[in-house]
């Protein structure tokens, strides 16, 4: 086996699916089963919209290029790839001034951001308050249905040869007597492989201690509210401007900023609360009322639907907000695609291609150093 992929998430997909179809023999072990892990408990956005300048936006804006190439190569409807745009908006003055800067310096890095005012925003969002200042339009945000995309790219990779095996949980690593992982323990019995990818999320950081690599990647916990299915009442992904505060503050405590989308299914997403309060799996109402309200205030509609449900996932959050991404110089063998935060399903594309690259010894398409595993020692 050329590559051991350690989860069926939506990054797991990815890498395994980019390295089968680079001409790699890939294994991919989850101990649960297909996307059972934070893939199943977020929601399916792939944005360039809520990314400052940087080594993210950077990321980001190879992952669309990557997910449109998806779409062609695998099928749009099996991912419920949609090409529907971002909205964001603004609701003070001082808002907007915000917005209209970072569109301004977005630009600058190759996004499609388009300042639109107030009057422009109905023509967009018919039923979006009018109490609003104005905004930006961001065509090239997407959506996909996260469960439905990796189901469908572990597929393609098991038609490219891949095997997949759930139910299977890692619990060790094999080294070579130069130190080099060689494989890993797992399930009844030792699996070897010239290369171990850890995309196990979450649990990113459980996995690279097994390994002797430890890395912090801690849980960032968020619900998500489902409506009933409505006709299609709201075009794109819209939030507000304070949205892109909420995703890069480093603070541990509640924080709420709406987030609203329509499903191809009709339901209406509301999200997303975030707070690090460890494995926490409790409901909280307070969280639930308070994003409620939040999206009642963008969509006065909204009051008069039902929700049908809530649920709720945890984030894989490094302190820098950034991913781990690449080789792990001190275990070499070990390769790590994990700690995407909010941004997994939308990174992924990008992640998976990058990593095929590396593990062929092409040149990446985009500098690895950022997201190099140990950065975290200094
Ligand atoms: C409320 C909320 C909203 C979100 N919204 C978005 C969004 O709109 N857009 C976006 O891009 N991202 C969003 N996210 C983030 C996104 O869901 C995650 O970044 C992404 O799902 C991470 O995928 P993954 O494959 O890395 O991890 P996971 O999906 O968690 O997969 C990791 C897998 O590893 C397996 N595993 C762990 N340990 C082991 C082991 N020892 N042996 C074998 N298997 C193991 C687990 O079982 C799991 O299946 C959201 C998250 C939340 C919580």
């Amino acid at each position: 086996m050329d590559v051991l992929v350690i989860g069926a998430g939506m990054v797991g997909a990815a890498c395994a699916y980019h390295c089968a179809a680079a001409g790699l023999r890939v294994t991919v072990l989850d101990r649960g089963g297909v996307a059972t892990g934070t893939t199943s408990g977020g929601e399916g956005n792939i944005l360039v919209s809520d990314k400052e300048p940087g080594p993210e936006l950077d990321l980001a804006l190879l992952s669309v290029r990557r997910w449109r190439i998806l779409g062609e190569r695998i099928g749009a409807d099996r991912l419920e790839l949609e090409h529907k745009g971002g909205v964001v908006v603004a609701r003070s003055a001082p808002a907007l001034a915000g917005l209209a800067d970072l569109t301004g310096r977005q630009r600058a890095c190759g996004v499609d951001a388009v300042d639109v005012t107030a009057g422009d925003l109905p023509a967009l969002e018919p039923n979006l308050t009018r109490d609003v200042t104005g905004g930006a339009h961001y065509p090239q945000d997407m959506q996909v249905q996260p469960m439905l995309a990796a189901a469908a790219l572990l597929r393609a990779a098991r038609d490219l040869g891949a095997t997949v095996h759930t139910g299977t949980e890692v619990r060790g690593f094999l080294f070579g007597r130069d130190g080099a992982v060689t494989g890993v323990r797992a399930g009844s019995g030792d699996r070897a492989a010239g290369w171990v990818v850890n995309a196990a999320g979450t649990w990113g950081g459980e996995v690279a201690d097994l390994a002797g690599a430890p890395l912090p990647v801690l849980p960032r916990k968020g619900f998500v509210l489902v409506t009933e299915p409505l006709p299609r009442v709201i075009r794109h992904k819209v939030y507000t401007a304070d949205y892109v505060a909420g995703v890069a503050s480093d603070d541990a405590g509640l924080e709420t900023s709406v987030v609203v989308e329509g499903t191809r299914a009709g339901t209406v997403l509301i999200g997303a609360s975030r707070e690090r309060v460890g494995f926490d799996r409790r409901m909280s109402l307070p969280v639930i009322r308070e994003l409620a309200a939040q999206a009642i205030g963008l969509f006065p509609f909204l009051a008069d639907v039902t929700l049908l449900r809530t649920y709720l996932g945890f984030r894989p959050y490094c302190p820098d907000h950034l991913p781990v991404i690449g080789p792990d110089p001190r275990v070499p063998g070990l390769v790590h695609a994990c700690g995407h935060e909010g941004a997994g399903i939308g990174l992924s594309a990008a992640t998976g291609h990058l990593i095929a690259q590396t593990l062929t010894g092409a040149t990446p398409d985009l500098d690895l150093a950022p997201f190099r595993p140990e950065r975290f020692a200094a």
